[in-house]
């Protein structure tokens, strides 16, 4: 037996035989005469066009099958078929380096997407495999085959060195158990496609396909990102039952999707979603978010050159806004500094980053950054309900200070005869100071959400970096829970809407703790919506209560794991039922 470690990027256990799918073929070898060339380009310009209808048809089929926004890859594939940079270097292959039409497109996929790969944008280098799949399938049509992939007759585990989304689409859904992948990352288009589809999935497990031989038993675990190769029997047994156990509780969450997260005594609260790009947009919407709750818009402004303009994020707040409505987006303002430092704006070294200038304290020494965001922000809530929040905010003449600058952008835009629309404006609380001021600083917004992240890093004196303290780090220390407590307990609160955004509020052990606290809202990452849903409907709101009133009296965070646990809310050891030592 052999385990490897990948990452897990579609959840779900699958056992099963392996298929083994190793898209490096060889070559033809080149050398043309003059009349080839001609015929050569011929051929290629033939099997674009049928490549572009084929794609046109995977579209559709996808769409159907997993959703508009998958389909989407296709579409954009068909695009880069219209691409002189890959089909006019291919063309250049056939006439210059007299190379056969299969060999000039492979080549020339190889180069643009190694060309892509070299970027520093995350999400250019992910096209490069598009770019490689379209060549592949262009290569396939001249080759006049079927897809191997389509013609697996039996439940298998395909172990590929890399899939491209062709690929994936290509696989019979009915014989595919589950996947893994020598390369590529959890945003790779072929692992989006096997969440939408269902399929379990790890990627970037390198040497696996030389770890499996055809026929042998794979078990692929999704979630945890493990690979087992010829497990014996009684390892199998235990992966199965662990695979029954998640199959049956994931048919258990999936039909809590829209009911509404209230407690057995009917006290709701909302429970949204933590953004950090558009494609995580869709997906929240896809598992039932009832909201955006924290979009963190770092995404912008990070790894480039030069600050995005105005129009730019326009665009990216107004596509959110969209396709959330009715729904609320909140939009947390520029949060850089700390680890994140951005070069273009000159910042100077700081030996405490996290104490340093970063947040609001950020925007408002560089108003001109803050008010560009601000008037986008007013533009794309004339397209939805956009909420801005200030994030790192420690006390009431902040927000007056941003509220002015928030002032100003209004102003500007007016003058410039540009539409915008009506916005909330709350604020993060994440530094003690905020939490203690909470009764004050309510008063001055219309909104508030926790951010625990970083009010644990202050509470605790522990940056959240350091992993040399990452135990200390506990958010369910009672320091930590008598600061949230400040905010939703405070004095003139009123009806003050309080959610919670920290990694906290996607925890379902702390869930009915949190509710207990008197929070209006969750916003975790998408996946685990569910699960939280699940532990707010276990109890009601008088337990839930009791069991905050107990926690805020505890000594310390062990004691209060304690508490929860008795009442049934512990974290899962995390432990696969064998014992891999890690290879
Ligand atoms: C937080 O601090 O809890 C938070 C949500 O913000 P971030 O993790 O982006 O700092
Ligand atoms: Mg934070």
């Amino acid at each position: 037996m052999k385990v490897l470690r990948g990452t897990g990027a579609s959840a779900g256990i699958a056992i099963g035989p392996a298929v083994l799918f190793r898209r490096r073929m060889p070559l033809v070898a080149g050398g043309l005469s003059a009349d080839a060339i001609a015929r050569e380009t011929a051929r290629l310009a033939a099997a674009v066009a049928r490549a572009r209808r084929e794609l046109a048809g995977a579209a559709k089929g996808l769409e159907a099958a997993a959703g508009r926004d998958e389909a989407g890859v296709f579409e954009a594939q068909a695009l880069m078929l219209d691409d002189p940079e890959l089909i006019g270097r291919a063309e250049r292959l056939i006439q210059v380096a007299l190379c056969p039409a299969e060999r000039a497109i492979e080549d020339a996929g190889a180069e643009v997407a190694a060309q892509l790969e070299s970027l520093p944008d995350e999400y250019l280098r992910a096209r490069a495999a598009d770019v490689r799949d379209v060549a592949a399938r262009v290569r396939a049509v001249l080759e006049g085959g079927v897809h191997p992939l389509a013609e697996i007759a039996t439940p298998s585990v395909i172990v590929a060195d890399e899939l491209f989304p062709s690929d994936t689409a290509a696989l019979d859904r009915r014989n595919t158990l589950g996947f893994v992948t020598e390369v590529g990352g959890p945003t790779a288009h072929a692992a989006i496609l096997a969440r939408a589809l269902g399929i379990p999935a790890v990627v970037g497990a390198p040497g696996v396909t030389s770890a499996v031989s055809p026929g042998e038993t794979v078990i692929v675990d999704g979630t945890g990102g493990t690979v087992v190769v010829a497990p014996g029997a009684a390892v199998v047994a235990a992966w199965e039952e662990k695979r029954q156990a998640a199959a049956t509780r994931r048919k258990d969450l999936a039909a809590l999707r829209d009911l509404p997260a209230e407690t057995v005594d009917g006290h709701r609260i909302e429970l949204a979603a933590n953004v950090g790009s558009l494609d995580d947009v869709a997906e929240a919407v896809d598992r039932g978010a009832e909201g955006v709750g924290l979009f963190r818009t770092e995404f912008l402004f990070l790894r480039r050159e030069a600050a995005p303009d105005e129009d730019e994020q326009f665009e990216v707040y107004r596509r959110a806004a969209t396709a959330m409505q009715p729904r609320p987006v909140i939009v947390r303002t520029l949060d850089v500094g700390g680890d994140e430092p951005l070069p273009w704006l000159g910042m100077a070294h700081e030996d405490n980053p996290f104490l340093g200038l970063r947040g609001l304290r950020l925007c408002l020494r560089y108003p001109d950054v803050f008010l560009t965001q601000l008037r986008a922000l007013l533009r794309a809530a004339v397209h939805g309900h956009i909420w801005i929040m200030l994030p790192m905010v420690a006390d009431a003449e902040e927000v007056r200070a941003a509220h002015r600058i928030l002032d100003e952008a209004r102003s500007q835009l007016s003058r410039r005869g540009v539409p915008q629309g009506p916005v909330r404006v709350g604020i993060m609380i994440e530094i003690p100071s905020a939490a203690l001021l909470a009764d004050t600083l309510l008063g001055e917004v219309e909104f508030a959400s926790i951010g625990t992240n970083d009010l644990t890093q202050y509470a605790l004196a522990v940056d959240r970096t350091n992993a040399r303290v990452a135990s200390i780090a506990d958010p369910l220390h009672p320091a930590v829970l008598r600061l949230i407590a400040s905010v939703t307990r405070a004095p003139g609160r009123g009806e003050r809407w309080v959610g919670v955004c920290g990694e906290l509020a996607g925890d379902p052990v702390a869930a009915p703790l949190l509710v207990g606290l008197g929070v209006s809202e969750l916003s975790m990452t998408p996946p685990v919506l569910a699960e939280v849903k699940a532990a707010v409907r276990s109890l009601s709101f008088g337990e839930a209560t009791a069991l905050a009133d107990r926690a805020l009296a505890c000594r310390g965070a062990a004691e209060v794991r304690a508490l929860l646990a008795a009442r049934g809310f512990a974290s899962p050891t995390g432990a696969a039922p064998l014992d891999p030592a890690p290879p």
